[in-house]
């Protein structure tokens, strides 16, 4: 097991966006439901680390066992059926006690039921995207669920890791720290082992790492440790870190993102562009062609810049939100390719138009771009 030769402090020197994940086991007790305290400790962290600077958003489960205790239930229920009824009860305790706690620490909190589903569909996506981005922006802490009454994702397999992956990957987050109730990932079964010691840092891509996560955990199932790796194998697809730690120590949050030696450090190999741009250049084919007048076309190449709808000339095929696009300049020839903010018909009305008069031409103005110059990779 190679073990990466990089200073934590180093790696983590220039993480400004985290997001958090944390886990039922740490939150909630069967009988007692949520466990305020908890809630409150983390709120404190997540504060304290808004005042350092950071951006946060919060992928947290808890709702099950909240909404069994509300329901009066001692015993969680078996059935899918019930799970669900039990999350959309508990769910409203979980919000309540994210919102009280924060605001005591005058922090504003919005709450996001998300599916994986969500995330995979390209306009849904964007959607929730600029929603993040904007709650972001206005310092508010996102709490994130998974959205248990359309998916069962989690209350079936424990994925909420998998989830709060994706929403690092979504909002290109620099870090992800998975908070949990082991110390990390051991390099060997402390079970069955003796001398089993904490893997301290180590590449994400490390195959040699997947035999330790399905026997050393000391986890099984639900939310193991295959799923945390998984996990962060995809936040390092666009460029995140990501520590699985402890959530029961003290301040273990503001320790392992201050590269504090704690939990398992899971270094992304990638840079965020390459792998975004990467994904983007890939995995999708294009739905339409944008043609761009010479100055346009010279500004996207040779300046990495966004696409604007004012240097649009020429727009075919049909696409919507999100779909991918070409980008030509006026000789034909494909100069890059990205994914689109507006819809085809949009673009049609919308080229050779100012961003700040797009209102004049469609009904739902959103991003003042046609391409994100994030979304839009030099071919
Ligand atoms: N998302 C659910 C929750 O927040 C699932 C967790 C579980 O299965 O216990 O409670």
């Amino acid at each position: 097991m190679s073990d990466v030769p990089v200073q934590r402090s180093a790696a983590l020197k220039n993480v400004r966006r985290i997001v958090v994940k944390v886990g039922s086991a740490l939150l909630t007790d069967p009988v007692a439901g949520l466990s305020r305290n908890k809630i409150a400790d983390y709120s404190a962290q997540l504060s304290e680390l808004m005042t350092r600077g950071y951006e946060v958003v919060l992928v947290s489960s808890g709702a099950v066992a909240e909404g069994c205790k509300r329901l009066g239930w001692r015993i969680r229920p078996e059935t899918v059926h019930e799970l669900q009824a039990a999350a959309a009860v508990g769910q409203m305790g979980l919000a309540q006690a994210y919102e009280s706690e924060l605001s005591a620490h005058d922090r504003g909190t919005a709450m996001i039921m998300l599916t994986h589903e969500d995330l995979a569909d390209r306009e849904r996506y964007l959607n929730a995207r600029a929603t993040l981005g904007q709650l972001l922006e206005l310092g508010v802490v996102p709490v994130i669920n998974e959205n248990d009454t359309v998916a069962t994702d989690e209350i079936r397999f424990g994925d909420n890791d998998t989830l709060a992956a994706l929403v690092t990957n979504l909002l290109a987050a620099d870090l992800l720290v998975i908070l949990t109730d082991v110390d990390g990932l051991m390099d060997r079964d402390p079970r069955h082992q003796d001398g089993a010691e904490r893997v301290t840092t180590a590449a994400a891509a490390d195959t040699s790492l997947d035999q330790l996560a399905s026997g050393g955990s000391g986890e099984l199932g639900r939310g193991g440790m295959v799923t945390k790796l998984r996990a962060a194998r995809l936040a390092a697809r666009s460029g995140a870190h990501t520590v699985i730690a402890s959530g029961l120590v003290t301040d273990s949050l503001l320790d392992a993102v201050d590269g504090a030696d704690i939990g398992t450090l899971l270094v992304a190999d990638m840079t965020p562009m390459t792998a975004r741009k990467r994904w983007i250049a890939g995995q999708l084919r294009a739905r339409g062609d944008l043609q761009l007048d010479a100055g346009a076309a010279r500004a996207v190449k040779d300046r990495g810049v966004s696409l604007l709808a004012v240097g649009v000339q020429a727009v075919s095929g049909q696409f919507h939100r999100g779909d991918v696009v070409r980008i030509l300049d006026p000789d034909g020839v494909v100069v890059a390719q990205g994914l689109s903010n507006y819809s085809s018909e949009d673009v049609a009305r919308l080229k050779g138009v100012r961003s700040e008069d797009f209102a004049e031409h469609i009904a739902y103005v959103g991003e003042p771009e046609l391409v994100h110059r994030d979304n839009l990779v030099l071919m």
